[in-house]
């Protein structure tokens, strides 16, 4: 008899890690004990499981695994931005994930999936095509790897918010994001509130309809443009989902619920989507909505067919949308000098020539850096 392959730990919530104890024959509460091993003390090595019976122990050995992803490349920006190159199975499919320090807050950046399939004809990410789906095991796993790596760097909160703006549509790969979800918020794991979480979509909308059944997470919702016609060259699954059907489920989104607004993203582009008169068409279509616009200047990529909004441009579009009583900010660029700006991860990965060597640094020489930035 062929035997079993084994489980992954990593890819199972609460629940499914409770039925995973019941299916072979030991009490549901060592969910709670072996999450707690994983994911808050980082052990990954049943061995050291030291409330958990020999016999036990030597059953997960068997039967289980705890495979995270392989990080093939650290990197520190000069600003404290840190990337990690992730690779799932070989080389093939590899991921990025961005850690932003801010005051005191620890935001993570992390990805749903190898590349994406909505081919937003601004973003890096549509250029490389789509290879898969990520499992739940290999979106988690980027959050272990990177508030674990924070907590030996001494920064003993680790990780504090998640935003799911890395590569892919985290709505199309809905199961396994919403239990990474789970994990990231489990008292037993990250305890993250819900609100501390993000998920970023380009508009997908039954899934935010769903999303709005089962979950309380912070939705933001990539815009880029007030009228269709302009959305529909920027953001494709407009034809699908155009703005009014969006919009729509947005305002559902937060109707009735703890949730005090949407994040609207809107990419600044030069000449394309920029001017006041766009900015008046933004301000008609979110008042109705409790809402905060993220304005994202463009970062350019090589081939990239557009070009970012002047300074003055964008800082008068901000001003015209706050006077209209919409919160408004424009988001730092953040670690560009290792390609970690928002919308270029791992458009390059196939390129790593481009890599410069200087900014390659090993783990053991990162802690130093990281405190001398915060
Ligand atoms: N699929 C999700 C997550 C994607 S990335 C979504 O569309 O929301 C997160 C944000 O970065 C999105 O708002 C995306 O439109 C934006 N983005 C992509 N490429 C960019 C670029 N080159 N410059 C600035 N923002 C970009």
């Amino acid at each position: 008899m062929k035997p079993e392959t084994p489980v992954n730990l990593l890819d199972l919530d609460r629940s499914a890690m409770q039925q995973f104890f019941e299916s072979i024959g030991e009490k549901p509460f060592r969910a709670k004990q072996v999450m707690q091993w994983i994911h808050q003390r980082g052990i990954t090595d049943f061995d050291l499981m030291t409330d958990l019976s020999k016999a036990l122990r030597a059953k997960l050995q068997e039967k289980a695994t705890i495979k995270l992803p392989e990080v093939t490349i650290d990197q520190l920006s000069a600003d404290g931005t840190r990337k990690w190159l992730l690779h799932m199975d070989g080389v093939e499919n590899a991921v990025e994930c961005v850690l932003i320090p801010e005051d005191n807050r620890m935001t993570l950046c992390i990805s749903s999936q190898v590349g994406c399939t909505l081919n937003c004809s601004f973003c890096s990410t549509a250029k490389q095509g789509f290879n898969r789906n990520l499992r739940t095991a290999e979106i988690i796993g980027q959050l272990y790897l990177a508030h674990h790596a924070l907590v030996k760097d001494g920064f003993e909160n680790g990780i504090t918010n998640v935003v799911m703006m890395g590569m892919g549509e985290p709505l199309l790969n809905y199961d396994a994001v919403m239990s990474a979800l789970n994990i990231m918020c489990d008292d037993y794991a990250y305890c993250l509130s819900k609100r501390r979480v993000t998920i970023s979509t380009a508009g997908v909308v039954p899934a935010i309809k769903k999303l709005n059944q089962s979950t309380d997470v912070s939705l933001a919702v990539s815009l880029h443009a007030a009228n269709d016609e302009l959305r529909e060259q920027l953001v494709p699954i407009n034809k699908k989902y155009p703005i009014k059907q969006l919009l729509d489920a947005c305002k559902d989104y937060v109707k009735g619920h703890n949730r005090r607004r949407i994040t609207f993203e809107y990419v600044m582009l030069k000449g394309i989507n920029d001017s006041l008169e766009h900015a008046r068409e933004l301000v008609k279509i979110l008042k109705p909505i409790p809402s905060k616009l993220n304005l994202i200047p463009f970062n350019p990529y090589p081939n990239a067919i557009y070009q970012c909004s002047d300074r003055k441009t964008i800082d008068q579009f901000r001003d015209y949308v706050m006077k209209n009583g919409i919160i408004t900010v424009t988001r730092k660029t953040r670690g560009e000098d290792i390609d970690a700006a928002c919308g270029q991860l791992v458009g390059r990965v196939k390129d790593r020539s481009r890599r410069s060597h200087k900014h390659q640094i090993s783990i053991k020489n990162l802690t130093g850096q990281l405190n001398a930035t915060n």
